[in-house]
């Protein structure tokens, strides 16, 4: 079993995998090691990748790109309004609210989610993967940016899960960055020592990440995060691609604006544009043949008015950069080096606005384009029984901050902050709600979040009743941040004490699978008055090893030592306690699919594949019939290795039936089943097998190559 690190890419995808002798990226089809983020249809099947990005032009309307930034919103989104104006392809509102990408495969209307867009491009990196290790793939971790959203990462892993994979962890694109760089560092400070601190840049096709990590031996613990999802490569490229649109709109009378082909064609060529200068500050020329009405066009640019274009993604970049300071608390000398990574760190003036801001180079000891695949690969040997890595402590945070919201046993609403921005993950906190009935919980992210929504879930724990006595039962939630970043409540337990009359409403740290993080627990219950308990609920604070996954729920009995704090801590003693938990049913409404929708997900993806499969042993048959014709009749003509084996008569008669073959092929031979082309191959076998049998004896005997010099 192999363990991969997928870097899910808005341009491109790259593969990682984990092996014993350290971490290899893997080359595609195309023996390419980034794979297009595109997908696309035919009549006939699906292409998936490089073979997607490479007919996007002929193919415009069903060639599918940039879905990584529809995954989990709405049509209605604003964010998605402003992405769609600029698609070739046809997208439309879905019944549920949600995006319908439109598109013609098999000669039909089909209608996919970006999350079955999503599952295509991994079952095709799932497939390179399998090619390439020669073995079956499932389990994988997946990069994720920092600032997705509950929903955005639930789409995620629903597109995971209709290809097949078994994501181990959704990873925060910068942590994995972190994580590669930080695991081979030898001179890392000891754990005693002051950390050492590390800022990270990613400035990819259409975002930028920025992260500020502290390392020490075997260990990093993310400080704070910063990004821009609105601001990457792409937006230079429209940026001069809007100077040519004017400019030859002037010159020549031809507006590409008016025309999605033309502009398609334009943004392709100045991406290429673009990272020539980055390496070129003289003037450089653009030509694209045949443009618009058959005409060509030319125009020119240098870096300094490529600079000037894109004042606003640099001013933009460099608020981000400030940002990270601010959110991390650390000011330019208490960082040891910028690290960064993503296509768009090669342009000059990014690196210029790095050290501008933290006074010092921008560094490369990481490769830009694959760090963030290796991280992934890392952090699933790490989390997979199949191979060994050296260990390495991951902390992660929380990029904004979480409110949980619920309605008090008496009266008003309420709600508080479970989770500050920047506060740990994963992490698990116990919340205990004292109650008689059934009650609900929401769950929201403060306004700071990129997403038109804050509503993060809603969950309704179920049989909830008084005490024999008619009290208020004590019921633990647990919230957590889990392994994938998603916030949600995790369970919920009925305590019952059976020795405990007296001192009913302390709180208790449980011995659970679980460390528990003593410096951050407030664990003084004891000052809160009855009216807050009752409305609030105490907090007990749980840092989850992020290495051992879920823990285990127990619902029996079971024998605890319980801490006591009565008021002075001072006066701490243990006794022993009887408790019994009983695990609650909960009615949780959150993002991502039913198991419903995505077993037919699923399954259509598997019939989609079927096809696929089928359409390439077609073509593969057709192609080895052509591949014999054309061999055979080559060898047969003169002065070829076998001329001289067949009778001239048999000769002319074969190369006759091999051009009516040729022929054929081009005409209603085009496009029959597989089973066609290879009895067609069977019988031509049989008449060209014996003759290059011939030849081949004829080779065997001792001199025989004397013999047939002579013989021509
Ligand atoms: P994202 O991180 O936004 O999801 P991604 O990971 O696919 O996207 P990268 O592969 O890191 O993005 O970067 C791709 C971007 O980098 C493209 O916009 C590309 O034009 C740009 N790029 C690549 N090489 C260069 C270069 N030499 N100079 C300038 N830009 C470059
Ligand atoms: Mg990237």
């Amino acid at each position: 079993m192999s363990v991969i690190g997928i870097d899910f890419g808005n341009e491109s995808c790259y593969i990682a995998v984990a092996k014993a002798g350290g971490i290899e990226t893997i080359a595609n089809d195309y023996s390419l090691r980034g794979t297009p983020s595109c997908v696309a249809f035919s009549p006939k099947n699906r292409m998936l990748g490089v073979a997607a990005k490479n007919q996007m032009v002929t193919n415009m309307k069903n060639t599918v790109f940039g879905f990584k930034r529809l995954l989990g919103r709405k049509f209605s989104d604003p964010q998605v309004q402003k992405e769609i104006k600029h698609f070739p392809f046809r997208t439309e509102q879905r019944p549920d609210g949600g995006i319908g990408i439109r598109v013609n495969y098999l000669g039909e209307d089909n209608v996919f989610s970006p999350e079955q867009i999503t599952a295509m491009l991994f079952t095709k990196l799932k497939d390179i993967a399998a090619t390439a290790l020669q073995t079956q793939i499932n389990d994988c971790v997946i990069s994720v940016p920092s600032y997705f959203t509950n929903a955005e990462r639930n789409a995620l892993l629903n597109a995971a899960a209709i290809s097949g994979l078994n994501v181990l962890r959704l990873m925060n694109e910068t942590t994995a960055t972190a994580l590669t760089y930080g695991i081979y560092k030898q001179d890392l400070p000891a754990l005693e020592e002051k950390p050492r601190n590390v800022v990270f840049v990613d400035f990819g096709h259409s975002s930028l990440q920025v992260a500020a990590c502290a390392f020490n031996k075997g260990k990093l613990r993310l400080l704070a995060t910063a990004s821009d999802p609105q601001c990457g490569g792409r937006d230079i490229d429209a940026a001069l691609a809007e100077y040519f649109c004017q400019d030859f709109t002037t010159r020549f009378k031809l507006d590409p604006r008016k025309n999605q082909r033309a502009y398609q064609r334009l943004l392709q060529e100045v991406e290429k544009l673009k990272k020539q200068m980055s390496a070129n500050s003289t003037r450089l020329p653009l030509n694209i043949e045949c443009f618009m009405e058959e005409r060509d066009v030319s125009g020119d640019m240098q870096r300094s008015q490529m600079e000037q274009l894109c004042a606003e993604t640099f001013t933009r970049f460099e608020r981000t950069l400030r940002a990270i300071l601010h959110n991390a608390k650390l000011r330019p000398e208490d960082i040891y080096s910028v690290e960064i990574v993503g296509g768009s760190t090669r342009i000059p003036a990014v690196k210029g606005l790095i050290e501008q801001v933290f006074g010092k180079n921008a560094s490369t000891t990481l490769n830009q384009d694959e760090a963030v695949a290796r991280g992934c690969a890392l952090q699933c040997a790490m989390l997979s029984p199949a191979v060994r890595v050296r260990e390495f402590s991951i902390t992660d945070v929380q990029p904004y901050a979480v409110r949980l919201a619920w309605e008090a046993a008496r009266g008003e609403d309420t709600d508080m902050e479970v989770f500050p921005a920047f506060h740990p993950a994963p992490f698990s906190k116990m919340l205990t709600f004292y109650r008689k009935e059934p009650f609900t919980v929401s769950a929201y992210y403060s306004d700071q979040v990129p997403y038109p929504d804050t509503f993060i879930g809603q969950w309704h724990i179920r049989d909830v009743q008084p005490t024999p006595e008619g009290e208020s039962q004590k019921v633990k939630l647990k919230v957590r941040v889990n392994i994938h970043g998603i916030i949600t409540v995790a369970s919920a337990s009925l305590v019952e004490k059976k020795q405990d009359a007296s001192q009913n409403d302390n709180v208790e740290i449980e011995n659970s699978n679980e460390t528990v993080n003593s410096q951050e627990a407030p664990m003084d219950a004891n000052g809160a008055s009855q009216e807050q308990q009752q409305n609030g609920p105490d907090n007990q604070e749980v840092r989850e090893d992020e290495m051992k996954g879920e823990p285990q729920q127990k619902q029996s009995w079971t024998q605890r030592v319980g801490q006591w704090f009565s008021g002075d801590k001072s006066k701490e003693k243990s006794k022993k306690v009887l408790v019994k938990t009983i695990e609650l049913p909960i009615d949780a409404r959150t993002h991502g699919y039913s198991q419903q929708e995505l077993n037919g997900y699923l399954e259509h993806e598997g019939k989609m594949q079927a096809q696929d499969r089928q359409e390439k042993e077609r073509a593969d048959a057709r192609n080895a019939l052509e591949e014999y014709v054309y061999e055979l009749r080559g060898k047969l003509s003169e002065g070829e290795t076998l001329h001289d084996f067949v009778s001239e008569d048999q000769r002319v008669k074969l190369v006759a039936q091999l051009d009516a073959l040729e022929q054929w092929l081009y005409d209603e031979g085009e496009d029959q089943n597989r089973q066609v082309y290879s009895d067609k191959l069977s019988e031509l076998r049989t008449e060209g097998e014996p003759i290059k049998q011939r030849r081949l004896e004829f080779e065997l005997r001792p001199g025989a190559l004397d013999d047939l010099a002579l013989s021509i």
